[in-house]
Parts: structure tokens; sequence; C-alpha cells
């Protein structure tokens, strides 16, 4: 029997086009669904689109469009993310989808039969721009220190609440011995820190008179429900919960991934959630970091937002899933540079793998080239950086898993360098036979060892492992990475 893994990445907001930081998301989640699948999972990876709530409503507006219309242009840009970054995910949620619809409307259902919503008097300050509300703790200088552009708005009206206190020491007991919910461990004692301080019960629903642009609350057709409780249940109504019960139990719990903004919601909100419905908590959260450019925040105003599917344009798909993966540390901010992109794409990709993998393949067609059986010591190297590679796929260490793939790169490269295969292999009739068929031996070593290579490579660098494979079985034909 295989083994079911479900992974979902957060539904991003469909108020701007895709940027840097959320391709950054999508590609960690697809390196995880990837390896699970070559490890015979049965993997289900899902991506999608939050639509509801005031700040889209109020941009469609703006733009004098219908919202759904709104909302179907930017969903499609986060759909082309598919094709442009080679991402394998196998399901695409809009939570204006009708079955996802019906799907919060079933959950809302749950947790009030469970008692955990009521109504009450709403007075709050708020943040269009997160669509959160924020304590007076929260506000730098009284505005959002995320969007300090924005005014932070006074919201009153009776609305529906949802008993988040209720849950606070069942999360505790739950983060605590789940030590490994969410990935990595800091971001787990953050949000504890932030539970034992006191949950809030947060607010719901919506006036449906001020703001239309969201589900509707079961029986009482005066409310939409609050953009947040509609777009977390996308994440099980993407394996189509409630209908289908059978693909809910195979795949639900699931592995989340999320930037460190949505950690309180993702890891805290959305698990006291699932507990009041009745259904199983996520399984794991991992949690990465921001990227900068040159060092500032990207943003529209400074106009140092960086465009993935540019990046793509000129310098192909697996060259930026490279520097993501491999620049950064996965669960830590970096900066984005152009000069330390041409710099890896330069030393790794085009001298690194491309010129391994040229040089080999020209002397493996040269006429007295004769295919040996592989050595012991590259075997035995081979498999170590595998297990090595594996291993650290496994804890989500991308950068170091491509950094130990590189060192078997390096190691078949001394190994060319130090044999010189090539003296024997292009003086027809001058060298002896003892001589070639060394050479040859070494060739065939490094032509197994780039076999290897292509195995590893395939989580993280689809294209290049396919075209590795390519070329080794046809030697006249690829060229990787040419220089920039
Ligand atoms: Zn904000």
């Amino acid at each position: 029997m295989l083994k079911n893994f479900y992974i979902t990445t957060t539904l991003p907001y469909v108020n701007a086009s895709p940027h840097i930081g959320f391709a950054l998301e999508i590609i960690q989640a697809d390196v995880i669904a990837r390896y699970w699948r070559n490890q015979g999972q049965e993997v289900f990876f899902n991506m999608g689109s939050d639509e509801h709530g005031l700040k889209i409503y109020r941009k469609a507006q703006e733009q004098n469009m219908d919202t759904k219309a709104y909302c179907d242009i930017y969903a499609a840009k986060f759909n082309d993310l598919k094709k442009a970054l080679n991402i394998s995910w196998d399901n695409f949620i809009r939570t204006t989808d009708d079955h996802h619809v019906k799907a919060a409307q079933e959950f809302w259902l749950r947790c009030q039969q469970n008692g955990d919503i009521y109504k009450k008097n709403y007075k709050v300050k708020y943040c269009v721009g997160c669509e959160l509300e924020k304590t007076d703790s929260e506000l730098v200088d009284g505005k959002c220190p995320v969007h300090p552009n924005l005014e932070i708005e006074l919201i009153e009206e009776e609305n529906y609440f949802f008993k988040y206190s209720a849950y606070q020491q069942k999360l505790l007991d739950f983060y605590k011995n789940n030590r490994d919910f969410v990935i990595p461990e800091s971001r787990l004692r953050e949000i504890e820190k932030f539970t034992e301080n006191g949950l809030e019960d947060f607010s719901i629903s919506r006036l449906k008179a001020k703001m239309p642009w969201g589900v509707e609350v079961p029986g009482d057709d005066a409310h939409v429900m609050y953009v947040w409780f509609d777009a977390l249940v996308g994440y099980i109504s993407a394996l189509n919960w409630p209908l289908d019960e059978k693909k809910f139990n195979d795949f639900w719990p699931g592995m989340q991934v999320a930037g460190k903004d949505n950690l309180r919601q993702q890891s805290s909100m959305w698990q006291a959630m699932l507990m009041s419905a009745g259904l199983p908590t996520s399984k794991q959260i991992f949690i990465h970091g921001f990227i900068t450019a040159n060092g500032q925040k990207m943003s529209k105003s400074l106009g140092n937002v960086i465009d993935p599917f540019e990046l793509v344009e000129k310098y192909g798909t697996d060259a930026v899933r490279y520097y993501l993966l491999r620049e950064f540390s996965p669960t830590e901010d970096g900066d984005f540079s152009m000069e330390k992109f041409t710099a890896r794409y330069n030393s790794d990709l085009a001298g690194g793998i491309g010129n391994l993998l040229a040089r080999t393949v020209t002397l493996a067609d040269k006429p007295e080239f004769e295919l040996q059986e592989t050595g012991a010591g590259i075997k035995q190297e081979a498999e170590r950086i595998t297990a090595e590679c594996g291993k650290l796929l496994e804890e989500f260490k991308f950068n170091e898993a491509l950094k130990s793939a590189w060192d078997l790169i390096s190691f078949c490269d001394r190994y060319i360098n130090e044999h010189k295969p090539w003296e024997a292999l292009t003086s027809p009739g001058t060298s002896a036979g003892q001589g070639k068929e060394n050479a040859s031996r070494v060739v065939s070593d490094v032509l197994f060892a780039l076999g290897q290579i292509a195995q590893l490579l395939q989580p993280c660098l689809p294209q290049t492992s396919e075209k590795i494979k390519e070329s080794l079985l046809d030697t006249s034909s690829i060229q990787l990475f040419p220089r920039l």
C-alpha cells in the first residue's frame, strides 16, 4: 500500500501580481512534493487563491470592475506560476469555487453546533492591508508596521465571534506534545508565547450591507464570513471536504507551507477552528522567511519588486529555482541581488554541473572510449551523498541538500583533473591499450556519478535532471546553462 502525503501552500490573496517571495514558497513546497513522490508516496499538492474580503472588494471598485472578474484576472496570474516555475501542484482551489463556499458554510455550522460561535457588538482597530484586527500594542505611531501607508480603520458593528479563547489550553497542550509541529522550532516557541499571553475571541463575520464580498453566513443573510475564516477552510475544501470523505480521510492531516507573517493564522487560529469543528489538526507547518531586494523590503512604491516571470524569461526556470533554494536559508530572511544571482549561475550552473556534463560527454563521444564497469570508490561516494541529500531534504534544508549534491560534482571534477583521461582518449594509435582502458574507466565512473546527480537534483531542478538523463543517453545533444 502506498502512503499518502498532502501538502499545501497558503492561498495567496489576489490583490497584486505574484512576487518572488511567493515563488520561494511554492518552489519549496514543490521540492517536498516531488521528493515524496520519488519515494513512492501518493502525493496531493494543493495551491490556490484567496479571493474574498474588503481589500479585494475595494480594489475591484477602484478599477470599476466586477469583483469576480477582477479575481479571475489575478487568480490566472498565480495559476501561471505553475508553468513558469515548473510546479507540480495537483489542484488549484479558488475560494470563490462553489464547492469551497459550501464547505466553508458546513465548517461554520460544525463550529456553531459545538457552541463556539456567538454574536456581539464589535468595535476594533483594523488594518485592511493585513485584513486583521490590531491592538494598540501592535501599532507603531498609530499605524500597522507592515502597512505604514494605510490608515488604521475603526470598525463598529454587530458581528459573529469565534470562541478562540476556549482553545488556549488545548493549543498549549498540543504544542507541548508536538515539538515538531512548527518548523523551525523557534517559530513554535513564538506561537507558544503568543498563546500563553491569552487568546481573544475574534470576529468571523461582516455586515453584508457594508461589505458584501464574502461567503454568506448560514442561516443569517445579513452577514458574510470574515475572509480568514473562509480562506483557511480552503486547505480541506481542496480535498473536497466534506463531500469526499474517503479522500479527506486518505490525505488529511496535511502539511502546510507558509511565510512567517502567517504563523498565527496557520499554527493557531486554524488549529483552534479544526478542533472546534471536530476535525484532526494539521500535521506540520513549515514557516519560511521573507526576501528583501538589495537589503530593502520589496514594494511597489520603491519600484524594487522582483517579478518571477521576468526572471524565468531571462534565465530559465531552473536557474531561478536553484538560486532561491541554494542561496537562502529555508527558514530565515534572505536578500535578493542580481549580482549574487549571476555569480551563482556562473559558478555553480554554467561552471559546475554545466561544465562537468559537457566535458564528460565530449570524452564519452571519443571513438577510443569504451564503457567500463563502475568503480567501487565512486559508487561509495555517490551512495553517501545520495543518503545525505535525502536526509537534508526531509529536514527541509534545501540549501544544504544542494550543497551536498554539488560536493559530488566537485568530487567528479577533481577525479577527472587528477587522471586526465583526455590524454589517452584524444591521441588515436599512440597510447597503449591499458592507458585507454584506464581513461575509459574514469569517464565511465563520472558518467555513473552524473546519473546519480540527475537523480539527486530531480526534486529541486526537475528540467536539469531530465536534460542530464537525456544527454547521458545521447551524448551528442544537449548543453546545460550557457554562460551569461
Ligand atoms: Zn497591515
